[in-house]
């Protein structure tokens, strides 16, 4: 049995809990519990705040973990990671008053700043040559300049809306960060080979989000140049149709270029283009 600690209630729940049932892997979830067994995989998930999680993978009260590399390097426990997830991307960025001239961070020197993530900001500070007062608040960290509290924030930041409605313009990005898999370093034999069939199943899943399987209805005459905009897994499966001199082909896209590609495969002659989610790609 694996033990996987996931955020309880929070902004990484929800993708965490997909992955894992995508997977294939089933539970019955509620908000209530704090544990749960899976049904068909033997794999325990404990619910628990996101802070908590890379200290409790590293003393091994769970096996492994689901969290933001802002928390994981927080904690100075990066040394967990087995691999980045994909989900949850944000970035940590220091933010001033619209209002504060702001020309390089060499303005930040001498100034108050308010942040839930004080190692993380002390190192870049110190890598940029900036001295200030970090003061450590554990939420609602973008208030702070304007109840008098600090004269500028670090804290997580995805689309920007809430600094701006609160009077704050971005000024520096400090970290990157997504989601990540950590692994307890000494885990047994047995768990090691758990871990390792999840991880299958979790790249099984991954590739699969990042391809669709297209199909579509070309004459023969086209079949080369379209061929030549499919680049495929192996080669595109081409099947002839009832009708003569026409052919269906099959094949598998990248989710990122897909839209050029469609452009151009229909001005090379393709019809009844057909484009399909994948649920799970083996290679
Ligand atoms: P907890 O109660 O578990 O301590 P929290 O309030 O600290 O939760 P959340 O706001 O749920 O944490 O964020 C969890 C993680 O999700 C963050 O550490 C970060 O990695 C990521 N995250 C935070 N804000 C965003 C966002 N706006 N977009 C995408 N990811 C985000
Ligand atoms: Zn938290």
């Amino acid at each position: 049995m694996l033990r996987l600690a996931i955020q309880k209630s929070g902004r990484l729940s929800e993708d965490s809990l997909n992955l894992i049932r995508e997977c294939g892997i089933s539970f019955v979830s509620s908000s209530l519990k704090l544990k749960t067994e899976s049904t068909n995989f033997p794999l325990e998930i404990l619910y628990l705040r996101d802070d908590d999680i890379p200290g409790y993978v590293a003393d091994g009260v769970a096996d492994i973990g689901i969290v933001g590399e802002n928390v994981l390097v927080e904690e100075g426990k990066q040394s967990l990671t087995v691999e980045k997830l994909g989900f949850s991307k944000c970035r940590l960025s220091l933010a001033v008053p619209k209002t504060m001239e702001y020309n390089s961070i060499q303005d930040l020197n001498g100034k108050n700043i308010a942040t839930s993530y004080p190692n993380l900001l002390k190192a870049y500070l110190q890598e940029q040559g900036v001295e200030a007062d970090i003061h450590t608040i554990s939420g609602s960290v973008e208030i702070a300049p304007s109840i008098g509290l600090a004269e500028a924030i670090c804290d997580i930041v995805s689309s920007g809306s809430t600094l701006i409605s609160n009077g704050l313009k971005e000024v520096e990005r400090v970290f990157k960060s997504e989601a990540a898999l950590i692994a307890n370093e000494e885990l047994s034999e047995e768990k090691r080979e758990i871990l390792e069939k999840l991880l299958f199943r979790i790249h099984a899943v991954q590739r699969a989000r990042k391809k669709k399987y297209i199909l579509l209805n070309a004459p023969n005459e086209s079949l080369d140049e379209i061929r030549s905009l499919l680049p495929s897994i192996k080669s595109p499966t081409i099947l002839p149709l009832a009708e003569d001199g026409w052919s269906s082909l099959h094949s598998v896209v990248n989710e990122d270029d897909f839209w050029e590609i469609i452009e151009k495969i229909k001005a090379a002659g393709a019809q009844g283009i057909l484009v399909i989610p994948i649920e799970k790609m083996i290679i």
